[in-house]
């Protein structure tokens, strides 16, 4: 039986008590409404210690206004069902007054990074994933945490608030998890309709062709970024938000694909935004994941 912890306290002792017996814990943050991408972090993280915490917490914070907060999808039963073979000791699930209903009024928020990417369209929500995830940080003090490399942004936001703030935590970043044909796995997927799809699958397919572009030597990002966004806007459904080639580290636009490269972009099919990203490598031997 997996437990399930739904106050700080509770789960606070129960980590701090494993931790002086000198066992080795790991915490995996999400949103729920579990995938396959979320079993890969989970084991992955399995084979990084003793105590595995998956915490599901869907963060109000994070959404803008329009967002869809309360449409995301929510399904505890499911969700621990499906992580039942996977031999995770707890799952954190507390609820928003748990977390935030205690006259909260600090927050976590990062100067540079938020500016680039899903930051431009979503400005609050880089600053709620850092809170939260201090927070949780604060309530398990793992020794390791897993981010999938789908969110890109968000796991550099994560490496750089560590780093900032000196949590003595190992951040491990796990590659992009896939259906067959190509789409990154995402809870929001439930949302696509069958007639959807195909616009969803053009991220990915986007993505491929850039990579083979910057293979066989063509260095213009606007270029590759010119036939991403044809191929995505054949689809009538589509609506951009962005895509960019950028550095890997700092996010900042490239113009020219001199070096390995980030391509991300954003897209809104129907009501569902999703994301996706792909490392671009110009020569042979450079490092094909960095955000590991
Ligand atoms: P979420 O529940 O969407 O907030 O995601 C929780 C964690 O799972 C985050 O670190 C995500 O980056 C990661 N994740 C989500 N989708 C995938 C995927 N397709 N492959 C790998 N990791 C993922």
């Amino acid at each position: 039986m997996i437990k399930i912890v739904t106050d700080i306290r509770g789960m606070q002792e129960q980590c701090d008590t494993l931790r002086k017996k000198g066992k080795t814990l790991v915490l995996i943050p999400t949103m729920g409404y579990l995938h396959d991408g979320h079993l890969s972090l989970i084991r992955e993280g399995r084979k990084r210690g003793d105590f595995l915490v998956v915490s599901i917490f869907v963060n109000p914070t994070q959404f803008g206004p329009r967002e869809d907060f309360k449409a995301y999808p929510r399904d505890l039963k499911r969700d621990v069902e499906l992580i039942k073979p996977e031999k995770v000791d707890a799952v954190f699930y507390p609820d928003a007054q748990e977390i935030y209903g205690h006259g909260f009024q600090t927050s976590v928020r990062l100067s540079k990074l938020p500016k680039y990417l899903c930051g431009r369209s979503r400005p609050i929500h880089f600053t709620g994933v850092a809170t939260i995830v201090a927070k949780l940080f604060n309530i398990v003090r793992p020794h390791v945490a897993l981010f999938g490399q789908k969110d890109f942004q968000q796991l550099l936001v994560i490496r750089q608030m560590v780093k900032d703030l000196n949590f003595d935590i190992e951040i491990v970043g796990v590659p992009t998890v896939r259906e067959p044909e190509g789409l990154a796995m995402s809870s929001r997927n439930a949302y696509l309709t069958a007639e959807q799809r195909p616009a969803a699958q053009s991220l990915f397919q986007s993505l491929e062709e850039a990579k083979k572009q910057v293979l066989s030597g063509e260095t213009d990002a606007a270029k590759i970024i010119q036939s991403a966004s044809e191929r995505i806007r054949a689809y009538m459904e589509a609506v951009i938000d962005y895509i960019i080639v950028c550095d890997p580290e700092t996010l900042e636009p490239m113009e020219h694909i001199t070096k390995p490269a980030l391509m991300a972009l954003a897209v809104k099919i129907g009501n569902t935004r999703l994301i996706d990203n792909m490392m671009l490598l110009p020569e042979s031997g450079a490092d094909p994941n960095p955000g590991r």
